[in-house]
């Protein structure tokens, strides 16, 4: 046996066993393992075949046992490299479901059957015997079709399982890039070789790649055992991380950024990939405009920020901080941000809806009185006129009778929106009750208040409402109270309602006087 042969066969023992122990390792513990040690497990099975055939092919003696060594060594290499893909993956968190990772082997599969079957057809190779000078285990081969689609599916495999790992290198954390990088050389180690044996820079009718696959080995080994490839992974973290409903953001001793979490990057759309490294001040002062700062070193503060997106929107998130260290005792900073966006909608739609009333919109009569009175107050101490206005829309009970309580809200609407246009900006109108409406007027002196109450009585008259069951002409009437602060605006409300009885007992649709003081 040449140098040659022997240097090849041992090289190629070599990775078998690396690869049986590493197989026989990683399903021994499998139990401790996530379930990506499966594939793993096939994936050095499959590499621990073609070494086999390899190994085998190379002490052949005879074209027959080549051809058999070969068929062997055809079960382990095209697999081994899908595999290889599909552990890549895996391990990436790329999810494929069953039949796709099983149609990953369609063509390894076929690849099979053509070199078993060759002889009668010929796609595999198209000429394959025992070179004329050499002889055995050396071949003479011509190669076929399905040669070159095998050839380019298994580099195409293992070409993308290393650009996938490559395209998460940045995105991931420092700790976990030695497994990255192992992975890396381990698909870059057999891709080159068979890359150079495909160009002929390697020598001729001995396959290279079987002879390196054990230095791949070796990283997976260190991989495994080392940096606990199976059970602390990125992908397992970035899945709990991934999963947790807050943002977290991890700072460095520095403070600068180097985790963020999917919710994290939900909350701040600016953020992205290239801010890892970046300090957490410069980064914070872009996402809140710099006008939320707060300090990083006060423990576990919890405070709330607000960061102002597109349009009007306007996000209120929770922060809570607080120290961490890693494994080498640096201290770094673990940030939690809640969303307390939906919350603070929330509160204050509550809020809006305790001054607020629904239906029309209007102030409701709690808000009528806590703001009135402060304005009452004032205009008393400030000796400034004050009248209000109560309104009352007529005959609104045999509208809800007639019409329905449909049409009857519609008409409330109607009727708040023509006196809140008229008024413009006149006055603290409410509604007062149900189909009643109150306004205030502070620096209004009675005879004012009472051509304003006239001239939203005439425009409330000459402006119908069109609704389904046809037009309908509300009219209201209007009791208008002048003070003189011997009274309490309550008191005041009192002589406007009494005011407004008249105007009913009048006929409607007018304005009425509250009664001069001296009879009051
Ligand atoms: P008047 O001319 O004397 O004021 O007679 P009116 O029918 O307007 O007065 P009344 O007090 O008898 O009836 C008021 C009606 O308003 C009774 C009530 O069912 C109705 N009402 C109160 N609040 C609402 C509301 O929010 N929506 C509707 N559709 N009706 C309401
Ligand atoms: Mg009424
Ligand atoms: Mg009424």
């Amino acid at each position: 046996m040449s140098p040659e042969l022997t240097v090849s066969i041992t090289l190629i023992c070599t990775s078998a066993v690396l690869n049986l122990y590493l197989c026989l390792y990683v399903y021994l513990k499998r139990k401790h393992y996530t379930s990506m040690a499966a594939v793993f497990i096939l994936y050095s099975f499959f590499s621990l075949i073609y070494c086999i055939g390899s190994v085998f092919v190379l002490m052949s003696s005879t074209l027959g046992e080549i051809k058999f060594w070969t068929a062997v060594l055809y079960a382990g290499l095209p697999f081994s490299a899908a595999m290889g893909l599909l552990f890549v993956m895996k391990y990436l968190g790329i999810h494929l479901s069953k039949k796709v990772s099983l149609s990953l082997m369609l063509v390894p599969l076929i690849t099979l059957v053509m070199v078993v079957t060759n002889d009668s057809h010929h796609f595999h190779y198209r000429v394959y015997e025992l070179d004329p000078v050499l002889g055995a285990p050396y071949v003479h081969q011509e190669i076929g079709v399905w040669y070159i689609i095998n050839g380019l599916y298994t580099f195409a495999s293992m070409l993308v399982a290393f650009l996938l790992v490559l395209s998460r290198w940045r995105e991931t954390a420092a700790s976990y890039r030695p497994q990255l990088l192992s992975l890396l050389v381990g698909q870059l180690i057999p891709m080159v070789t068979a890359f150079l044996y495909l160009l002929g820079l390697t020598p001729r009718g001995i396959d290279p790649v079987p002879m390196v696959l054990w230095l791949t080995s070796l990283f997976y080994l260190w991989s495994v055992t080392t940096s606990r490839m199976f059970t602390l992974m990125p992908i397992a973290k970035d899945v709990i991380f991934n999963s947790i409903n807050d943002g977290v953001m991890v700072l460095d001793e520095s403070r600068r950024i180097v985790e963020y979490n999917a919710a994290c990057q939900n909350m701040f759309p600016l953020l992205d990939m290239s801010m890892f490294g970046k300090s957490f001040a410069e980064v914070w002062e872009i996402f809140s405009n710099g006008a939320d700062r707060f300090d990083l070193e006060r423990n576990s503060v919890q405070r709330e920020v607000q960061i102002h997106g597109s349009g009007e929107m306007v996000s209120t998130y929770q922060v809570r901080t607080s120290k961490v260290r890693d494994a080498s005792n640096r201290e770094g900073i673990l940030l939690i941000f809640t969303d307390f966006t939906e919350l603070k909608q929330l509160q204050s739609r509550l809020e809006h809806f305790a001054y607020y009333d629904e239906l029309t919109g209007l102030y409701n009569r709690r808000a009528f009185f806590e703001q009135g009175e402060a304005a009452f107050e004032a205009a008393q101490q400030q000796a400034v006129p004050y009248t209000v206005i109560l309104a009352d829309i007529d005959y609104f009970k045999s509208i809800n009778d007639t019409y329905g309580h449909a049409i009857g809200d519609q008409v409330l609407e109607h009727v708040a929106a023509v006196l809140r246009e008229q008024l413009n900006g006149r006055g603290l109108l409410a509604r007062y009750g149900g189909e009643e409406f109150v306004l205030g007027l502070a620096g209004i002196t009675e005879t004012e208040g009472a051509a304003l109450a006239e001239e939203l009585r005439s425009r409330l008259d000459g402006q119908p409402l069109q609704t389904a069951e046809g037009l309908i002409s509300p009219t209201a009437s209007f009791g208008v109270a002048h003070a003189d602060f011997s009274e309490t605006l309550y008191q005041l409300l009192n002589q406007a309602d009494k005011a407004l009885y008249a105007a009913k007992e009048a006929g409607r649709n007018r304005v009425s006087f509250a009664a001069p003081l001296s009879i009051k």
